[in-house]
């Protein structure tokens, strides 16, 4: 460890309430910590800035999935151990619950947070694709009331998000509207376990007699945030997925991405899995129809 305790404060108020009454009176003093996966690696690493840290693990109001028969809400604090298992996550969002049990070991999926997860804003983090496929909604919560926003709204530029530093990600709302749809998600690294992404990607679409009536593209690790790839999508919406569609939507995809070289991966080899990756997709989408 090359941090030292003694350097730190950390409370616990153990509600809602409190914690955002401290959020409230010295706003960007306190760093929230829920299920600390990012957190500790930069309090080992000695990378972490914050010196105050707030307690979300024991707040049960971040802690509930709730749904009615036309939406499902996830609070923030829920651990990705918890979206892999849920009945209703598995059934209507299941690329969710796919990149839940993408995201790290089982030991970092009993604590890692999809609020954690979204807030972090890594541009190669695993949920944001689902997320972005499925329309999410975000809530952001303060001691002066709450708002929504779009999750495709969320993500301003690298590391850069639209929380303001009274606020907390209280939950996400999804709609259950994609029944019957075609899915696809794939996730490329160094290895097929514990790996962070070298590109991460989900779709879900419709084809109406043989051409795109919908599609929704989202990719991690192409570009300084989390992606939904609106060009590629307008670009096949409405064809048919003949060969020179394919190659159009290749095309497509590479004006709209931009990787960049890092410990990971080298840049290039991004552009051509992500390529590729659309291009399995697409041939998917066209062999399977509707629902994959
Ligand atoms: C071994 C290991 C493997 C990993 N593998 C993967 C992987 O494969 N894929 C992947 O995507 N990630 C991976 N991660 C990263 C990490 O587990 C996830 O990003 C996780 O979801 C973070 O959630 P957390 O609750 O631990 O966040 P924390 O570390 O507690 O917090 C992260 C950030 O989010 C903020 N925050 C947390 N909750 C809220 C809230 N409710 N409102 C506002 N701000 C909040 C914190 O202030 C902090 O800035 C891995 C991490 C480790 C250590």
């Amino acid at each position: 460890m090359r941090s030292h305790p003694a350097e730190y404060d950390f409370a616990s108020p153990g509600s809602l309430a409190g914690v955002l009454e401290r959020l409230d009176s010295e706003p960007g003093e306190w760093l929230p910590v829920a299920g600390g996966t990012e957190v500790m690696v930069q309090y080992g690493a000695g990378r972490l800035r914050a010196r105050r840290l707030l307690n979300l693990w024991n707040i049960v109001d971040l802690r509930q999935i709730t749904e009615t028969s036309e939406h499902l809400s996830i609070g923030g604090g829920c651990t990705f151990a918890q979206l892999r298992g849920h009945v209703s996550v598995q059934e209507h969002f299941p690329l969710l619950a796919q990149a839940a049990s993408w995201t790290g070991g089982i030991a970092n999926q009993n604590r890692a947070t999809i609020a954690g997860n979204i807030v972090n804003a890594s541009p190669a983090a695993d949920s944001p694709p689902a997320l972005l496929v499925y329309e999410a909604e975000l809530e952001l919560i303060s001691a002066r009331g709450t708002r929504r926003i779009a999750y495709a709204d969320f993500h301003l530029g690298y590391k850069k998000t639209a929380l303001q530093p009274r606020e907390l990600l209280l939950a996400i709302h999804l709609q259950k509207r994609f029944a019957g749809w075609f899915r696809y998600a794939q996730k490329t690294g160094a290895r097929n376990a514990q790996a962070i992404s070298k590109i991460c990607v989900a779709a879900v679409g419709k084809l109406r007699d043989g051409r795109v009536e919908a599609l929704h593209i989202g990719m991690g690790a192409v570009a300084p945030t989390p992606l939904r790839l609106r060009k590629t999508e307008e670009a096949l919406l409405g064809t048919i997925l003949t060969e020179d569609a394919i190659a159009n939507g290749r095309r497509m995809l590479l004006t709209e991405i931009a990787p960049i070289d890092d410990i990971r991966s080298s840049a290039e080899y991004r552009r051509q899995v992500a390529a590729n990756l659309l291009e399995d997709m697409l041939r998917n989408f066209a062999a399977k129809g509707n629902a994959a």
